[in-house]
């Protein structure tokens, strides 16, 4: 196989996602912002950057855009609140940052940047980590930034129908970049609302280490979207990294029986995946998943549906 020189792999969530479930127009942005996203990890990969940067970059990207529960758009805790989780790893030194339950940070997975560059923490959580994010000079917005009308009124039928999260969100939503840079180094980054409706400071797997993300240069890099207390359980991104190493196999083969131990588990879900190699893919349970990749050597896939 010809080793591609970089690749980049994007995810906007998983879940029931069906060509009926979508409003007008709505396929068409969604399209549009898992572009951009490529256009912006891409640029910094051609140019030889690092697969962190571009990971990064990404994500910013899908924060900033409503059709993402991610950042502007984020489903809504129990209270209304919008309390943002990220992480970002890289996979060449294995530094990691992460944030929980920020609630002013306009794109926390920068904010999760600046806690692995700080080095001196790898995961801070609410009013600690909204402190930190004041001093540490990324961008801040009022909470009312991230809330759209979606997302108030899921939370309203939440509470109606005295519902599951799962059964308003219907799609997981959160967003993701995997990617291998010219130097063979991988990343990963992650960055979601969680889910609607959430209570008593739940965190779920995005911020997690090794749950809903993980890098390894010996291994592949991982980012996760779906029901995030079984990604937690399985520990999906380390699990899949772990297969890869002690295990032998590629990367899509321990995606695959990963994902699959997560559904006999009861979880559903997806995940992005790249190999030191530059090997990019996907791999979910639910019906559908807003994902997309590129390399130096291969066109653009976007998907939304099931293959
Ligand atoms: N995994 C996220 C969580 O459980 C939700 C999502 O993927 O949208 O917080």
């Amino acid at each position: 196989m010809t080793e591609p020189q970089w690749t980049l792999v994007i995810h906007g969530g998983a879940g029931k996602i069906t060509p009926d479930k979508m409003k007008p127009g709505q396929e068409d942005a969604i399209r549009a912002a898992l572009h951009r996203a490529l256009d912006a990890g891409a640029a910094i990969l051609e140019r030889g950057g690092a697969a962190l940067d571009a990971v990064e970059a990404a994500v910013r990207v899908l924060e900033d855009d409503p059709n993402f529960n991610a950042g502007r758009g984020a489903a809504l805790s129990y209270d209304g609140v919008a309390e943002l989780d990220a992480a970002i790893m890289d996979g060449r030194t294995r530094d990691a940052g992460a944030v929980a339950r920020v609630t002013t940070t306009r794109n926390p997975v920068s904010l999760a940047r600046a806690v692995m560059d700080n080095g001196r923490h790898v995961f801070l959580a609410g009013i600690g980590a909204d402190a930190f994010s004041q001093s540490s000079g990324v961008e801040q917005v009022d909470n009312d930034w991230f809330i759209t009308p979606e997302r108030r009124a899921n939370l309203i039928e939440l509470k109606a129908d005295n519902a599951d999260a799962y059964d308003v969100d219907m799609k997981y939503g959160t967003v993701g970049a995997v990617a291998r840079d010219r130097h063979g180094h991988v990343a990963a980054a992650t960055s979601t609302g969680g889910v609607t409706g959430k209570r008593w400071g739940r965190i779920g797997d995005t911020p997690v280490i090794g749950a809903g993300t993980y890098a390894d240069d010996r291994a592949g890099a991982v980012s996760a979207t779906g029901s995030g207390e079984f990604f937690i359980r399985e520990n999906v991104g380390h699990e899949i990294c772990a297969r890869v190493r002690l295990g032998g196999v590629d990367i899509a083969s321990a995606a695959r029986a990963v994902m699959a131990d997560v559904k006999d588990m009861g979880g559903s879900g997806g995940v992005i995946v790249v190999s030191p190699q530059g090997d990019a893919s996907w791999s979910f349970n639910t019906p559908g998943m807003y994902r997309a990749r590129v390399s130096s050597i291969s066109a653009r896939v976007i998907g939304i549906f099931g293959e």
